[in-house]
This record gives structure tokens, sequence and C-alpha cells, in this order.
């Protein structure tokens, strides 16, 4: 019997178009605790597939502030922040990015998402402008939708071409350059020390984001401006508590004005229920451990290095990747999908990256290293690629520089 159109059934049509594509996403389900390996389908894989890059997310220092926090503070928050929401855990973690960033006051937000959409959109709006990275993170591009203001959009680390823009576009009441510091899928940097100053000659805002970096570039773990040591021409510092840091929650960092006026008119921030009390506790955790175990970044950032040659010897296009994000780029969705399932089926989770996360043709496998891998684990995973390469054509152009 023929049932009548639902009024959801294009989702369906939709739904087979992307799987016709090779373009269907599926959840998978780990079980128990992200780290150098994970519990898949019944499965052990070695885990090249998670941002927990200092090995952090399954630390016991970090539970055990959760607890602590939980007995003291109770688990929801029950409130925004302004109302009820904003509690000791909070205040202390606030005090304490500030310290680690070295500037007057941080906020803490319940994602890094949401830091960067509330801290765009109360910085510019109708009549002002934006000047983006073209490979920078959803979460800037939706913050600077949201915003009304004016996007330009620069070709990726053009540092140049952001500069003639600037001198282009100057009919606006205020001006913002936005920017990954790490950029997420290539894993190369954005030319802070270039950016900055264009931004200081033309006189504009300038906002990066550095959810990748906090905690693995930069002596203090601070990212990759505190790297480049330009963090006095950053204004506005965005990071995340959820990845190096292995919590949950964003921040911004900057001037106490800066944070007053996000306090005021962020509206993730003052629309939304403030995070657990013991999130903020066990990011107190984090930072310590940052503090107290460099060695932790600077293994990481070696060890990367080391793999990102081997790979490159091995004939691999990994890009311009300088950090614990090491891009191979495959070029169509089918054959990634199809290597990432070999490499599976070896025992390595390493995710297939495909439009629209990267641009057509770009397809690609994202390998995430970890403090936490063991050497012969990164062994296993250079052996897999050699063994595996004959599976694609390798002379796979470079993206655009
Ligand atoms: C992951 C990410 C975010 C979002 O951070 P969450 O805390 O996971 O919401 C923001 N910016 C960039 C560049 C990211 O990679």
């Amino acid at each position: 019997m023929k049932t009548a159109p639902q009024p959801l059934d294009w989702i369906d049509d939709e739904l087979a178009e992307l799987d016709r594509q090779d373009l269907l996403r599926r959840l998978i389900t780990r079980q128990g605790s992200q780290g150098a390996t994970i519990d898949v389908d019944g499965r052990r894989l070695i885990n090249f597939g998670s941002n927990d890059y200092l090995g952090l997310a399954a630390e016991p220092a970090l539970a055990q502030a959760v607890i602590e926090s939980l007995q003291a503070e109770g688990w929801g928050a029950g409130a925004s922040p302004l109302v009820t929401g904003h509690d000791g855990s909070h205040a202390r973690l606030e005090a304490r990015l500030a310290e680690f960033e070295g500037v007057e006051a941080a906020l803490v937000f319940p994602s890094g998402f949401a830091a960067n959409v509330g801290a765009i959109t109360a910085l510019v709006g109708r009549g002002d402008a934006v000047f983006g990275d073209q490979k920078n993170h959803a979460s800037i591009i939706d913050g600077c939708r949201l915003s009304r203001a004016d996007m330009h959009v620069y070709p990726h680390g053009d540092w140049r071409a952001l500069e003639n823009l600037l001198r282009d576009q100057t009919a606006y009441r205020r001006r913002l350059i936005v920017t990954d510091s790490l950029f997420s899928m290539d894993g190369d940097l954005a030319p802070l020390a270039d950016i900055s100053e264009a931004a200081e000659r033309h006189g504009a805002m300038l906002l990066v984001d550095e959810a990748h970096a906090t905690g693995v570039f930069g002596q203090h773990g601070r990212g990759v401006a505190e790297h480049l040591r330009v963090e006095d021409g950053v204004h506005v510092r965005i990071g995340t508590l959820s990845k190096a840091l292995g919590c949950a929650g964003g921040f911004v960092a900057g001037s106490k004005s800066l944070i007053d006026w996000l306090v005021n008119r962020a509206r993730p921030y003052v629309f939304s229920t403030a995070h657990p009390a013991a999130c903020s506790a066990a990011a107190i955790a984090a930072l310590d451990l940052v503090r107290g175990e460099p060695d932790r970044r600077q293994r990481l950032l070696a060890t990367a290095a080391a793999l990102h040659e081997r790979l490159r010897s091995q004939g691999w296009n990994v890009g311009r990747s300088e950090s614990q994000i090491i891009p191979v780029f495959i070029g169509e969705p089918a054959t990634t999908m199809r290597f990432a399932a070999r490499l599976r089926d070896r025992g390595l989770f390493v995710p297939g990256i495909r439009p629209p996360s990267v641009p057509a043709g770009e397809s690609l496998l994202r390998i995430s290293l970890s403090y936490a891998h063991a050497p012969q684990m990164i062994d296993t995973l250079v052996e897999a690629m050699a063994e595996l390469a004959p599976l694609v054509d390798r002379v796979v152009q470079p993206p655009e520089p």
C-alpha cells in the first residue's frame, strides 16, 4: 500500500544521495576511555583519531578534581553565568587562564564553538567587516555569518592578500581579522607575525583561535602566538579546554574591558547554562599538568616531526604540516574511505576526512598524534602505510599554496 508523502521524506533522498557520493557519515561508538588505544565494535584499535594530544583525557588527576568538585559543588550549574550559574570553580579557572595566558582576564564558555561565535558576534555587526582565512574552522565561519558583518575571505595563509583587502576595504566602522593559529585539517600554522603586523598597520582587531595549539605550542604551552613571539599583537585569544587539555569547554582571553564586554554581549555566554563546575575543576588540574610536565608537549612535537619525515620519505603528500596533526592527502573520498577501512582492518584507527570538512579533491587521512602513543604504535602505522600504498596513486597534487 502506498502511503502519502510525508514532509520529511526529502531527508531520505538527501541521505541516499550522500551515500551515492561516498559522503555519508556514520557515528561510531567508542567503549571505555579516550586514549592511545580505543575499543570500537569489540576491537581494540590504536587511536590516531583524537584531539587528546597530551594524553590528559583519561588522566586520573582530572577525574580526581571532578570528584572533589562534585562533592563540593554538585553536578548541574542550573543557570546561565549571569544569574547563578557562575561558581567558584569557574572563577578560579578564569583567574588561572588569565595567568596562564599572561593577560588581564579570561572567560569560560560551554564550548570552543560557543567562544568563537560569542566573541565574534560581540565584536562586529552590521556596518563592520571581518577578514578571514579560507580554511578557518566552522565555528569561526558561523560566528562571522551570525554577526551580519561583511565577510572578506583571503586564500589560505596568504597574508599579502589580507593586507590588500585591509588597504582596499576601509569603509567600515570596525574591522576584525579572524584566523585559526594551527589549522585543524592541514596541521599548518598561520603566519601570525605577518598577520599581526598587517593588523597593526591598518588598525584592525585580531582574533586568533588556538584550539589545536593550546597546551601544545610555545614555551609555556600557550599556543602558536607564543611560539612565534607575537602575543602582544593578538587582541582576542580563543582557546579550548576540550582538546589538548582533555576537558570540555572553551575560553576567551584578553583585556579586562574585552571580557566585561563579552559578559554583556556574547549571546552564547549570556543565554546558555554555565557548564558544570566540575569541568572547570578538571581544567585547572589539566593546566597544572601543562605547567608541570612540559615534556609532554616537547615529546609530542618531536614525535610528530619524525613521523612527518618518515611518511614523506615513503612518498606521501603530507602537505605543510608543522604539528601533531598530519594530513595524508589521498584526493577522492571513496579511495580515502577505503584506505581508512584497510587501516582499521589492521587495528589502526585513522579517520578519513571528506567534504564538506575539506574542499573537493582534498580528502585526506588525518593522523592525530598524542603524547600517549608508544613508539611501536607509530611504527605499526608507518609499516601499514607502506604496505597499503599500492591502494592509491600517490602522486596527489598538494593543496593550493
Ligand atoms: C574544535 C575547534 C573549536 C571548537 O572547540 P570545542 O571546544 O570542541 O567546541 C574551535 N576552533 C577550532 C579551530 C577547533 O578546531
